[in-house]
């Protein structure tokens, strides 16, 4: 008898969302996190949930097509973390021609499953203040629909509702090594503490570590399937008054996108570099910020630089290496590799993926592996994730109906916590009637009941997994709010690593 039916390694997008799905079909389930969830490449995303109109110049159909049925799913299955997003996009004959974008979107708008947004659009830049920021010499641009996500919070809500059906979700806690027999036998490190679980199916969901985890914890020959590539953004503050983003043609055939984030900045991103080495080192170059503001610079009015960036981050793409030459070549897709034997627990391995077709992901798991465990069905495509148990457009209905209840809260503070925690804002501020009542202010709106809430509720153990994936809100903090808000969190939530 093994502890677990799986053992999932890798707290990212498609380790929590293939937790999620096991757990709720009824197995048990334990996943295995070396740092924070989300700490990897799944917090360093460009938050899109889209079909990735640049794949279809790849004639990629089958995966933008995919993908954009997520898209409406994930809206409806998370109102308050997803929202709809219209990208301009201005026409630039340069670099492609207005007749290419126009066939590129109505296939967009064709193949993706839309009953919720809006199709393509044609835009004049003279009267329509998506002009405004723009060059004068952009005269036209197109106008179609995508979704904006938290991406990290996506994986946490998962991790907590896996956690929520019956899931052992075990952040901090490192996989040295599994040893294969009947069942697996893996041995954990938590925090110098020695472990050892046993699971009859591992699944290998460690992103970009999919082959160092191979190579170290189950001493395989490297497969040389995976291709990393790292990919850059930047955050500046606001740098135009609506609440469009802007997609962008660059001179090497790439595009960047210019995107609202958290209502005083705009994240811009991303660049597309091979990548080697260790994924947790993985940070911004100096030439990749130079890139992305000369990109923005070429369409923008108002140039930015380097000395305007006020955030940058990096995460590295796990690809699976299908053999295409340049990195935006490879498909954004992913495999999934079973490796079974006779008498001996199965292995799965996750190569690739996006955050969009997470889901999907996790049901093809599940579907791969139905001849050990029959009798299941696909359960997540209509089911909400906690706190989004309401109508997809309700959120500001729900904003509403928050400032109404705790009416001590301001109108930027009810909107902040209700679109994170959409209807479960009830259980961070409960019978709260003032400020006080929810007890320290650590810095921007962020207080001690929050912060307890993310501890007990959502796996929050240190001031980084607060302010960088819960929230955004280290981009208001200083050093030493942060520090009192750590020493907070040590002392309310004992000894850390
Ligand atoms: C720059 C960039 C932009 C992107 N933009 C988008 C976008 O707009 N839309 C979209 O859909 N997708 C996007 N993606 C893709 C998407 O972010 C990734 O496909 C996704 O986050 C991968 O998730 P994952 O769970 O496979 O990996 P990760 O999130 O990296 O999770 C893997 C986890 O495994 C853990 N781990 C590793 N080894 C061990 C071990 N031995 N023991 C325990 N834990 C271990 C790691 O700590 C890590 O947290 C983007 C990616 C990048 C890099």
């Amino acid at each position: 008898m093994a502890d677990f039916d799986f053992a999932i390694i890798g707290g990212g997008i498609n380790g929590t969302g293939i937790a999620r799905d096991a757990a709720g079909r009824g197995f048990k389930v334990v996943l295995i996190e070396q740092n924070d969830l989300a700490s990897g490449t799944s917090s360093a995303s460009s938050k899109l949930i889209h079909g990735g109109l640049r794949y279809l110049e790849h004639y990629k159909f089958r995966l933008v097509h995919a993908a954009l049925r997520e898209r409406e799913l994930l809206l409806r299955a998370a109102p308050h973390l997803v929202r709809p997003l219209r990208f301009v996009l201005p026409i630039n004959e340069a670099r492609r021609s207005a007749m290419l974008l126009r066939i590129g979107l109505l296939v967009y708008d064709w193949i993706g499953w839309r009953k919720i947004l809006p199709g393509t659009s044609e835009l004049d830049l003279v009267t329509d203040a998506a002009g405004l920021p723009l060059k004068h010499r952009f005269h036209h641009a197109f106008e179609y629909s995508d979704c904006f996500a938290d991406d990290a919070r996506l994986v946490v809500l998962n991790a907590v509702d896996a956690a929520e059906r019956g899931a052992v979700i075990r952040t901090r806690t490192r996989c040295m090594r599994a040893d294969r027999g009947d069942v697996w036998r893996l041995v954990l490190n938590a925090r110098g503490q020695r472990d050892v679980v046993t699971a009859r199916v591992l699944v290998n969901a460690a992103g970009a570590w999919v082959e160092a985890f191979a190579e170290t914890a189950l001493r395989q020959q490297p497969q040389g399937r995976l291709r990393l590539d790292k990919g850059s953004h930047i955050v500046v503050r606001r740098l135009y008054d609506h609440d469009r983003a802007y997609i962008f043609q660059a001179a090497d055939g790439r595009v960047v996108f210019a995107i609202p984030f958290q209502r005083d900045f705009t994240l811009i991103g991303t660049t597309d570099r091979p990548f080697s080495g260790d994924p947790s080192t993985v940070l911004p170059s100096g030439e990749e910020i130079e890139y992305l503001c000369s990109v923005v610079n070429e369409y923008f009015r108002t140039p930015i630089a380097a000395a305007d960036v006020v955030w940058a981050f990096a995460g590295v793409r796990s690809l699976y290496d299908d053999g295409a030459r340049k990195p935006q070549d490879i498909g954004r897709d992913y495999a999934l590799m079973l490796d079974e034997r006779f008498g001996e627990a199965p292995l799965l391995t996750v190569y690739g993926g996006k955050i969009t077709t997470y889901r999907r992901l996790a049901e093809d798991v599940l579907a791969k592996l139905s001849h050990f465990f029959p009798r299941t069905r696909p359960w997540t495509a209509h089911s909400p994730l906690p706190g989004g148990d309401f109508v997809y457009d309700g959120v500001e209905t729900l904003i509403d109906r928050t400032q109404r209840t705790w009416r001590f809260l301001t109108a930027d503070h009810a909107r902040r916590l209700t679109c994170a925690y959409g209807t479960r804002v009830d259980r961070v501020l409960t019978t709260a009637t003032g400020l006080d009542d929810l007890g320290m202010r650590f810095g921007a709106d962020l207080t001690a009941a929050e912060v307890r809430y993310l501890m007990t509720k959502e796996f929050a153990r240190t001031a980084d997994d607060v302010l960088w994936r819960r929230s955004k809100l280290g981009l208001h903090f200083s050093d030493a709010q942060r520090a009192a808000l750590d020493h907070f969190m040590a002392q309310a939530g004992g000894p850390r690593a």
